[in-house]
């Protein structure tokens, strides 16, 4: 591709709402576009890269019995209504207005309405179903570029089985498959256990990248690997011993003491002796949660156990419900329709204090046993740094990352809500055992970027990079640089993609500049000095190294590179 006539919009200037390192090169190097809040054009350098994302892809779903869909990307709205899943995407789902259609953020409900139609027997399972497709998420603060857009490309598959046992094999076949998808293309990644959240299951693990810029919480453990999503990580933290005394409840005068710190200072008593109440709705009950001391509630564990969607109190609801506001509310005395869910850490808690459900007054010497119905124990905490380890008591550390994909056990829950059955040897029906497995396209260019940038430019590698070699022609005014620059790109065009920089009217310096900023790994320079000794140079864009290479020797020193 010559750079004269290609396009190529390099921009010297980071652009200004571009805030991480992925983002800022994918514009700058004329990758993508932005066309709105999270909506990019994907512009002929970036769509490359995609494109060889995909084809690894495609290769590594191949080798596992993948067999390719395109599924349609606009959906009849009943489909989403029979699954329950319009109401638990909410908002982040697009409508298209007035009529009975969305736009799809996954494909759960497609796959499974297809399977219904056409499986009928144990001996038509396993299938493995995958599509590279476009998906529509109406995400609430798109940013980060196109690592969180609300229009995005996604390899999703979907395993049927007919049992949990060869789901565990279809599972398998992905996971391994994912490993060799992020190592063909040179990403840094780990892999965690995690929430199955909305879209129900029994198991999921996430593959992450290490980055600052990552909207998720990671807990892991240096000493034995231990590595969760915050989501669903827990700890070893030990529990307090608790007094076992049984001295009756007292009601004591808490004027203006609304936090767990306030409590325990006023009260002289230490922050672990103290219960916290926190309250949520759900369309049958209010859930109250006691939590240790300043514990904070894992809303995604929460989600795990309660089954179905919540929402955080309002203080008029608090009035109504416990006669008091928060800061004062407690289990003791709740009225019968108010579920009682109480973290481990207080499980069989004696001589704690709680609120009284009384404006400014707490109780003293609450048995939760003895005093309060307990309906569950489980635990909904937060883990902490520095907590010690689950399975080896190292001390846990909490970084960020971005997850480039998910793999799930769905289980029955799809098929079930849409009755995709399959007749077992027996001839009984049962429903298909299914699994969902998804990866963003772009989201892994703009991580492998994350991990391989220079303060000039992007650096890639050869199984990502748009083009194989960047030659450029250092002077245009050269009949020598001009003749030589257009035999070799027209021989090396042969077996390599290449981007010949030939044009006349910048400066050396300007396509040396953009050469470093695109980051094809190798570049050849072509000018008149090297000639005069019949040579050009090659420099490595990644390590910066320089060599002179004789002309007859090129070819050789090109294929030894890219070995
Ligand atoms: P996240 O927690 O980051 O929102 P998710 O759990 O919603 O991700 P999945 O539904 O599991 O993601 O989607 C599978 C993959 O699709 C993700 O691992 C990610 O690589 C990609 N992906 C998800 N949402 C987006 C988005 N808004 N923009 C780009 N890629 C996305
Ligand atoms: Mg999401």
């Amino acid at each position: 591709m010559r750079f004269s006539k290609s396009f190529f919009p390099t921009i010297k200037e980071i652009p200004s709402d571009a805030v991480i390192p992925s983002h800022q090169l994918m514009i700058r190097s004329g990758m993508i576009k932005p066309l709105g809040a999270g909506i990019y054009s994907f512009l002929p350098l970036g769509y490359r890269v995609f494109q060889k994302i995909m084809n690894i892809i495609r290769e590594e779903m191949n080798s596992i019995g993948g067999q390719e869909f395109h599924l349609p990307g606009l959906n009849p709205i009943e489909l989403w209504q029979e699954t329950g899943r319009v109401e638990s995407f909410g908002d982040i789902m697009f409508h298209v207005k007035n009529r009975q259609l969305i736009l799809a953020p996954t494909h759960e409900e497609v796959i499974t309405s297809i399977a219904k139609s056409h499986i009928r027997s144990y001996k038509e399972l396993p299938q493995i179903w995958y599509q590279i497709q476009t998906k529509f998420r109406n995400e609430p603060r798109p940013k980060s570029g196109v690592i969180r857009s609300r229009q995005f490309i996604m390899k999703d598959s979907y395993s049927l089985d007919t049992s949990f046992e060869t789901l565990n094999t279809s599972y398998n076949l992905h996971s391994e498959a994912y490993k060799k998808i992020y190592d063909r293309s040179g990403l840094k990644y780990f892999i965690i256990g995690a929430s199955s959240g909305a879209m129900g299951g029994s198991g999921s693990q996430e593959f992450m990248i290490e980055s600052n810029a990552g909207e998720d919480t990671i807990v892991v453990c240096d000493k034995c690997n231990y590595a969760s999503n915050l989501e669903i990580a827990t700890s070893n933290k030990q529990k307090i011993k608790f007094e076992n005394i049984s001295s009756k409840t007292e009601k004591v005068f808490t004027p203006n003491v609304k936090t767990i710190d306030q409590l325990a200072q006023f009260l002289k008593v230490p922050v672990e002796q103290c219960a916290k109440s926190v309250v949520y709705i759900t369309d049958k009950n209010p859930i109250l949660i006691l939590m240790q001391g300043n514990d904070q509630v894992n809303e995604a564990k929460l989600l795990t156990l309660l089954g179905t969607e919540f929402r955080v109190s309002t203080d008029e609801e608090l009035v109504e419900i416990f006669g008091a506001e928060t800061g004062s509310l407690g289990p003791v005395g709740v009225s019968k329709n108010v579920k009682v869910i109480c973290d481990n850490q207080l499980r069989d808690a004696k001589n704690v204090i709680t609120g009284a459900n009384l404006n400014d007054f707490h109780l003293m010497h609450v048995d939760l046993l003895r005093d309060s119905r307990i309906d569950a124990y489980a635990d909904i905490r937060v883990v902490e740094e520095n907590e010690p380890c689950i399975s080896c008591g190292n001390s846990l550390r909490l970084i960020k990352g971005i997850e480039v994909g998910h793999i799930f056990k769905l289980g029955t829950k799809y098929s079930v809500a849409l009755k995709a059955n399959y007749l077992d040897e027996s001839g009984n029906e049962n429903p298909i055992v299914m699994g969902s497995y998804g990866i963003g396209i772009e989201r892994i260019a703009a991580c492998y970027i994350e991990q391989n940038y220079d303060e000039n430019g992007i650096i890639w590698n050869k199984a990502l990079t748009p083009y194989d070699l960047h030659l450029i022609a250092v002077n245009m005014k050269s009949e020598k640089v001009i003749e030589s620059s257009n035999k070799i790109y027209e021989e090396l065009s042969k077996r390599y993609s290449v981007i010949f920089d030939d044009r006349s009217q910048v400066t050396a310096g300007v396509k040396f500049k953009d050469a470093d900023l695109l980051g094809i790994p190798i570049q050849i320079i072509v000018g008149e000095r090297n000639l005069d000794n019949n040579s050009v140079e090659i420099k490595l864009r990644r390590s910066g190294e320089r060599k002179i290479i004789k002309l007859e020797a090129l070819q050789t020193e090109i294929e030894k590179l890219n070995e």
